[in-house]
């Protein structure tokens, strides 16, 4: 059990400020538009070298349309179900509020530590406001802070870290591959991620009605740890219909920049499509891992023993020279290689993030040049001395030798190729780069 602390409190109150504070980046998102969104769910803090993993429970369930005692219910509910320490956060600049005493019934409830936190006492005139929130009847424990300029977060935290009773690492998301499902509308992404959620979870999971732009949500299924950066099923409460076209699109880029791994989706039915196209063209882009699902294979009538191998052809060839992700023929509705997409995403996840011992590499790459050296250009040979794998994010190659500028296109891919057929970078984009030595 991590130690985890959640933030709950009515909309407005500065739950989000607080959060970035804590977890140390700002990266929410306000969107005065369309209501507010952010960014994320939930993201690791540090006090004292005690780590913790803070939950705004508000990010859930944020929308204009929420009813506040949906919303009351689902904040309390999670943060009651996973949290070691509840931080209720009051405004004392707005003062106590019905709201607020909605909030304390349920709180009152719970054995868990509850805190009460008086936020926006940006000054000492207004930190002496927060007595009011005695009157709530949750006890001694309030905390006037201001999350905008910092002050008292420090006593607050001291506080709170008295609970916790674990050893933390610093971040447990490292080295947990995180999957982006794409794909156009209808193809069947909010089903995959339905049926995911099906299996054990652990640390954090949404909460339905949802209106954000991207959910990270941690899993445990099939045996792998992951996280989904889920944009499915979050369909924005909008009036205007170019708007849902264009954040759709909005959503997809930045669930893909966010990820590891992308899954994209693509419906048997249809087949390839331009805009899968596209998607997939951006991920390559992006150096993601790439897995691509043709769902919905029930509804493929008249199956032969070939019509799978030939849908896979048609599809390389359209993608091609993009042709190195694993294609994944699924069917969501009948559970059909569910598991096996899973798998393939964090396996991928692993070829990207191998590194090849340098040795090894040139043991193998070596022989490959010598068998086909790159061809002379204009006379000029030239001769590639040893290659090394670069300690980068993505798979990076260099080839160090006496003429760069007289290697061509095609003895770039000759040597990516080998690369892939050695050392398994299945569904990864690699990068080959020249050095002059
Ligand atoms: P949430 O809806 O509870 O997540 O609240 P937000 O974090 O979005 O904050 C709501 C508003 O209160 C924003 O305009 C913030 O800038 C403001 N705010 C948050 N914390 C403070 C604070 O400590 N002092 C003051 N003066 N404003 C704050
Ligand atoms: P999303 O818009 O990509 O999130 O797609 P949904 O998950 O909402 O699915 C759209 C429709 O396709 C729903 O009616 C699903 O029940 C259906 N669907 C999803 N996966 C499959 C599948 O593998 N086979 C069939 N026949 N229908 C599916």
């Amino acid at each position: 059990m991590a130690n985890i602390v959640a933030i709950v409190g009515r909309p407005n109150v500065g739950k989000s400020t607080l959060f970035n504070r804590l977890v140390g980046e700002r990266k929410a998102i306000m969107d005065n538009v369309s209501g507010v969104t952010r960014d994320r769910h939930y993201g690791y803090g540090e006090w004292c070298g005690k780590f913790y993993t803070v939950i705004d429970t508000g990010g859930y369930v944020h929308g204009s349309d929420d009813i506040f005692e949906g919303e009351i219910r689902k904040q309390v509910e999670l943060a009651i179900k996973e949290a070691t320490v509840i931080l209720f956060m009051v405004d004392v600049d707005a003062g106590l509020t019905g709201l607020d005493e909605e909030f304390a019934d349920v709180l009152r409830r719970t054995d868990k530590p509850v805190f009460i936190v008086a936020n926006k006492a940006d000054t000492n005139l207004r930190a002496h406001l927060a007595g009011e929130f005695y009157a709530l009847g949750l006890g001694d424990n309030i905390f006037p802070i201001s999350s905008a300029n910092g002050s008292g977060t420090g006593d607050l935290l001291d506080e709170v870290v008295k609970h916790f009773q674990t050893e933390d690492p610093e971040n447990p998301d490292e080295g947990v591959p995180k999957i982006a499902v794409l794909g156009r509308p209808n193809v069947g992404k909010s089903s995959f991620v339905n049926l995911l959620l099906g299996e054990e979870r652990n640390i954090v999971t949404d909460v339905a009605g949802t209106t954000r732009d991207s959910i990270h949500s941690r899993y445990n299924a099939f045996g792998n740890e992951f996280i989904i950066i889920d944009t499915a099923g979050l369909r924005r409460k909008t009036k205007v219909h170019e708007d849902i076209e264009f954040y759709s699109v909005l959503r997809s880029i930045r669930a893909l920049e966010e990820s590891d791994i992308c899954i994209v989706m693509i419906d048997a039915t249809r087949g390839l499509e331009a805009q899968d196209v596209n998607i997939i063209g951006l991920a390559d882009k992006n150096r993601k891992g790439i897995v691509i699902l043709v769902n919905k294979w029930d509804l493929i009538e008249n199956k032969a023993t070939n019509t799978m191998k030939e849908i896979e052809e048609q599809i390389r060839e359209k993608l091609a020279p993009m042709t190195y992700m694993p294609i994944i023929f699924t069917s969501v509705l009948t559970k059909q290689r569910v598991h096996k997409a899973i798998e393939t995403a964090v396996q991928v996840y692993q070829n990207k993030t191998q590194k090849i011992p340098t040795s090894k590499l040139n043991d193998v790459i070596l022989k490959e040049i010598e068998a086909y050296p790159p061809p002379a250009i204009k006379g000029k040979f030239v001769k590639i001395k040893y290659v090394t794998q670069l300690p980068t994010h993505n798979p990076t190659f260099a080839f160090f030798c006496n003429s760069p500028q007289y290697i061509r296109e095609s003895y770039t891919r000759f040597l990516e190729n080998k690369i892939r057929k050695h050392f398994g970078f299945e569904g990864v984009p690699i990068n080959v780069i020249y050095r002059k030595k």
